[in-house]
């Protein structure tokens, strides 16, 4: 798969792309990061990107015109967001939806992405209006650019491409039919005074999922429980769901 990434800081990327499973699923062609510098693209002689915003206000606004010229380059051209055809153009912006492991999914399904990271106070609505398909979100909070949310599309849509990782390790992660993970254990057996619960120590297979599938949606009722309401859970999960329910309510009176 290809990742196009347009950026004002392509170095910031240079750590990742190397490490790790993303260094390994480059070397081996799974994926191919074309790192591209919006600054290459820009018109003036002293490359300037950005500009005040219109209407007054503090900050910059990355302009137009370069951001042009770098998604020309990648071979993205205006009209794409009407016509709904090529590749994908995602902006990575607060403003966006907010990324889940569904989208990733929909994401890993494409032969190629385009991810723009914007800078300052952002991009210059023209650009998001005739180019992007997308606009995505990493979380409701703000970062000082689009880079590391770049990073997060690419790493989470990477990891689901075919021979980068194991496949059974994709089996039972948090997210896969809503529900979070349950708790990993390695060696030893003993740590500071507490154990590995016995059950993972008993090859009982049949128990360990059970155990397994109670601890994951006592995680999920805790934590998540807007994703416990949105599946359609068995009838064994929902008697498990009121045992922990019933366990909680125990423990709140033995806790007075
Ligand atoms: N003025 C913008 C606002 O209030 O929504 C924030 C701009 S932010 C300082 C600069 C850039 O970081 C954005 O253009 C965007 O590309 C990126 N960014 C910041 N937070 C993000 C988030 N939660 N998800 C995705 N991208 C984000």
């Amino acid at each position: 798969m290809i990742f196009n990434i347009l950026t004002l800081f392509p170095e910031i990327f240079k750590g990742y792309l190397e490490s790790s499973i993303i260094g390994r699923a480059a070397t081996k062609g799974f994926i191919t990061v074309n790192l591209v510098n919006i600054r290459d693209y820009a018109l003036d002689k002293h490359r300037s990107c950005d500009d005040y915003t219109y209407g007054g206000g503090a900050g910059m606004v990355l302009k137009p015109e370069p951001l042009a010229g770098a998604l020309n380059a990648v071979g993205v051209a205006p009209g794409r967001s009407e016509s709904g055809q090529g590749k994908r153009c995602i902006y990575l912006t607060p403003s966006g939806s907010l990324l889940d492991q569904k989208k990733v999914e929909g994401l890993a399904e494409e032969k190629e992405l385009v991810l723009i990271c914007g800078r300052y106070e952002g991009v210059d609505q023209r650009i998001l209006d005739s180019y992007v398909t997308d606009e995505l979100s990493v979380g409701d909070y703000v970062l000082s650019g689009g880079e590391v949310a770049a990073m997060v599309v690419l790493d989470s849509v990477s990891r689901l491409l075919a021979g980068v990782i194991q496949s059974d390790s994709l089996k039972e992660e948090s997210f896969r039919m809503d529900l979070l993970e349950y708790p990993q254990y390695t060696r030893p057996v003993e740590f500071k005074g507490k154990r590995v619960p016995e059950v993972l120590l008993s090859g009982d297979h049949a128990k360990i999922a059970c155990w397994r599938l109670k601890k994951s949606l006592a995680r999920t009722f805790n934590v998540r429980p807007e994703l416990l309401m949105r599946r359609s859970n068995s009838r064994e999960e929902i008697e498990l769901i009121e045992k922990i329910i019933d366990e909680m309510n125990e423990e709140g009176e033995a806790n007075g």
